[in-house]
């Protein structure tokens, strides 16, 4: 069985960390033109304590595909994507799971749970269920389902603090959501919402992908400005 640092190191050439900067969106890490919040997170609602994002994924490039075909695949090449973003992540937590309570002013995340599916019959087969409750090493111990999607009709990609419920009431706890991509952040915010009024304490967030397309402003000279290959002994809050 190969290690999590074997598994990880095919990903170190195509991951890109995101940083902190003046022309970076201050909560999600997406590029601004010059401002400290980019458009969804100033115009939508902030119920995240800290947003991490492992690397940045490029619309069409290597990591987008891994994240899209580990959830829509079957077989041998979706059990391979699988395996190896659950090392990412098991990686990354490893060494930066600290950075992201601190953020949020704990040692650690008492709790784990992941952002269900938006879609009520993909959400009860979803891989990434799968990677935090059973294979990734920091997360398996303390992975609890706190989620479910609601009977509630809601708009793709909307905020909707109805979206989702909590299965339990919480009396403070911390939590860390798992998510495999962040777009616009309304999926993740909404689940976090949902926490919070199940009595949550703080919430981070860990995302593998920081989505973005390469062609918008100036995102290809941003993107080509962070160093490679991937850094794993920096992330996003403690790397800047
Ligand atoms: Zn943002
Ligand atoms: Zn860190």
């Amino acid at each position: 069985m190969p290690s999590v640092r074997e598994l990880t190191e095919p990903y170190e050439n195509f991951m890109l960390g995101p940083r902190r900067g003046p022309e970076v969106c201050g909560v999600c890490f997406n590029f601004t033109r010059g401002f400290t919040r980019c458009y969804a997170c100033a115009h939508g609602e902030q119920l995240i304590d800290v947003v991490a994002p492992i690397s940045y994924s490029v619309a069409g490039e290597q990591l987008h595909h891994a994240l899209a075909a580990y959830k829509r695949l079957t077989g041998d090449v979706a059990r391979r994507l699988r395996v190896e973003l659950a090392a990412v992540l098991w990686r990354y937590l490893g060494e930066h799971e600290g950075c992201v309570a601190g953020v949020a002013g704990r040692a650690e995340f008492e709790l784990v749970t992941t952002v269900p599916s938006g879609e009520r019959d993909r959400d009860e087969r979803h891989p990434l269920r799968w990677i935090a409750s059973e294979v990734v090493g920091p997360t398996r111990g303390r992975y609890e389902r706190l989620l479910r999607r609601s009977e509630h009709a809601v708009a793709p990609r909307a905020f909707d603090p109805e979206k989702f419920v909590g299965v339990r009431r919480l009396d403070g706890e911390s939590v860390l959501l798992i998510d495999d991509t962040w777009t616009t952040g309304a999926n993740a915010q909404s689940a976090a919402a949902a926490l919070k009024s199940a009595g949550a304490g703080p919430v981070g967030v860990v995302v593998i992908g920081r989505h973005l397309n390469r062609e918008w402003h100036e995102n290809d000279r941003r993107l080509r400005g962070i160093s490679r290959p991937f850094d794993w002994r920096r992330c996003a809050l403690c790397g800047s």
